[in-house]
């Protein structure tokens, strides 16, 4: 069954410009009759990918990737294909001949759109009351922050009011929303016995957007000493994804494209304040590590990102954490720290904008930064102290998917480590090709930085060991290579068929100490950094780059010519093309 009518796809390619829809996103120059550019879809330094405009498709002669505008959209922007025709659609100004999806994927479009106009009208309810007389509170909260007007009004923040006679539930009864689906917007909740109440209460409202600009959630901030918690969010819903959504990016993209870096900062205040001293290509991952659906959203719009976190966070945790993604993300990462104790909100309210953008000036790439870290942990004067200050830094080498910024890694390592630099070098490739070395997790439990998608699960494993077991059981073997909590996640597969309430305890009882330390430090968590079914894609998706990366490594080092390097060429593309092939099912 088509999903949308032959002649609407071929209207669609026709009024879509292939060169302009790329050159979006790729740099493109013009060569004789096609147009030329690196390839999106590999890392290279010399183009081989071409856009031909006349025909409508585009052609990669590095890996393979190449089809027409839809196709390109589909790899590029990691949609499937009906949403990918319908971007393009919307582009062209085109409407879209409806789909027969059936009758239940129909109900779910519905139970969508209506979710939609729920947060629109919760969105217009909350800013009427910090308008009004019940909102004075919220007021002072805004100009104790001293955000503007016109900030106040971009971000448009609202007022949820305490209980009492004007709630949000009583604005949708008014508009015969039924219960059912103002539940499920998780704006309104129904406690037991009945009654039914406003899931924000006496809270400084926050919006939390697509990209596209539609609301799908919100967070709402205490606005009472003892109001618990600080900060309370929607919770998941058919709209909302907390792993899909970069809070900010609905205002900020423009700048974001036009400047083609982006500022990554941690809370919704944080953000705007950066904002609104004008560095306005900021976006923010409020507070939990950044999963790979926020960092593929990112990508979509630059893949520059300069980190401001202040010192004390980006030592451990969260910024570590996102940093380390986004690297393996392919993304260039610098780190701007800021004095100890500010962060960006508190930094820009004190020092005003310019000294702000003077740290963003002084950033340092993220390798300069944790090798500088591991140099000062470690005494790089004795033998000792060298070799573990390798051993720490072979781990992150192995995580660049670049095998050319790999080698000036190598370098740097070298010269901090006073080693020869062909020493560091085939250390860090056979780490980086040879991932089976497992960085043992007794020298680094207390240090060493989970994914998060590794974290979601054990979290979940402790937490909901129903999901956790049915999670893990998606898992392979080579799934699990080299991650830091492959032990534990191994020894929970090794427990399929115990009853799920006792998996916490014997989990605790069978592991070491050390991933012990690892599987409570995860379960500490207030809530799962990330959905179990996300962190098991996310799992997939690492072990698909890991290899790809290191097919991509042994390309990059064929010699230049000669009939053996054209077969092993030949055979290298032919893996290389099974694994993007793989990587494109498990982001469709
Ligand atoms: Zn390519």
């Amino acid at each position: 069954m088509a999903l949308f009518p032959q002649a609407f796809i071929d209207d669609l390619k026709a009024q879509t410009d292939i060169v302009g829809v790329i050159g979006d996103v790729v740099p493109l120059k013009k060569a004789g009759s096609t147009w030329k550019g690196l390839c999106p879809f590999h890392q290279e330094k010399t183009p081989s990918f071409n856009v031909n405009k006349d025909k409508g498709f585009f052609k990669c002669f590095g890996c393979g990737a190449g089809g027409d505008v839809v196709k390109f959209v589909e790899l590029y922007q990691k949609m499937p294909f009906p949403e990918a025709v319908r971007h393009l659609a919307a582009r062209a100004g085109m409407a879209v001949p409806e789909r027969d999806g059936g009758p239940d994927e129909r109900a779910a479009a519905a139970e969508r759109e209506a979710l939609l106009t729920l947060h629109d009208v919760a969105a217009a309810f909350y800013r009427e009351q910090l308008d009004g007389p019940a909102g004075a509170r919220a007021r002072r909260e805004l100009e104790s922050r001293s955000l503007a007007p016109d900030t106040i009004a971009t971000f448009r923040y609202g007022y949820a009011p305490a209980a009492g006679r004007d709630t949000l539930h009583g604005r949708f009864e008014d508009q015969k929303v039924p219960l059912a689906l103002q539940v499920r917007s998780g704006l309104v909740l129904e406690l037991e016995g009945g009654r039914v109440v406003d899931r924000f209460r006496h809270r400084l409202m926050i919006p939390i957007a697509r990209d596209s600009g539609a609301t799908v959630a919100f967070g709402g901030r205490a606005l009472d000493a003892g109001q618990v918690p600080k900060y309370l969010n929607s919770p998941e819903t058919p709209l909302y994804s907390k792993g899909r959504t970069l809070y900010g990016l609905d205002v900020t993209k423009g700048a974001v494209r036009k400047h083609n870096y982006c500022v990554l900062v941690e809370g919704y205040f944080d953000l705007a304040q950066v904002w609104q001293a004008g560095v306005q290509p900021v976006v923010a991952s409020c507070g939990t590590a950044l999963t790979s659906g926020q960092a593929r959203i990112l990508k979509r719009f630059t893949s520059k990102v300069v980190l401001s976190f202040d010192p004390d966070a980006a030592g451990q945790g969260a910024a570590i954490r996102s940093s380390e993604l986004l690297v393996a993300e392919g993304f260039q990462v610098n780190v701007a720290l800021l004095p100890e104790g500010s962060d960006p909100d508190t930094f820009v309210r004190r020092f005003g904008g310019k000294g702000y953008v003077e740290r963003l000036t002084g950033s340092q790439t993220y390798l300069e930064f944790v090798l500088d870290r591991a140099v000062r942990a470690h005494d790089v004067t004795r033998a000792d102290g060298r070799k573990a200050f390798l051993a720490s830094m072979l781990a992150v080498a192995a995580t660049i998917p670049d095998a050319a910024d790999r080698d000036r890694f190598a370098d740097r390592l070298a010269h901090k480590a006073r080693v020869t630099e062909g020493v560091v070098r085939d250390e860090i490739r056979k780490a980086a090709v040879d991932r089976r070395k497992e960085v043992p997790a007794a020298a680094v439990a207390s240090t060493v930085r989970m994914r998060p998608a590794e974290a979601g699960l054990l979290w979940t494993l402790v937490h909901r060991p129903i999901e956790g077991l049915a999670a893990v059981a998606q898992l392979e073997a080579e799934d699990l290579e080299g991650l830091v909590s492959g032990p534990v996640l191994r020894l929970a597969a090794s427990l399929a068929d115990v009853p799920p309430d006792l998996v916490p305890g014997l989990l605790r009882e069978r592991l070491s100490v050390e991933e012990r330390a690892l599987l409570d430090r995860a379960a500490r968590a207030d809530q799962a950094p990330a959905p179990p079914a996300d962190c098991v894609l996310a799992l997939r998706r690492g072990r698909m780059l890991r290899d790809l990366a290191a097919v991509q490594d042994e390309i990059d080092r064929l010699p230049a010519s000669g009939p053996d390097a054209d077969r092993t060429l030949e055979a290298l593309w032919a893996r290389k093309k099974a694994l993007l092939g793989r990587l494109e099912q498990l982001n469709a």
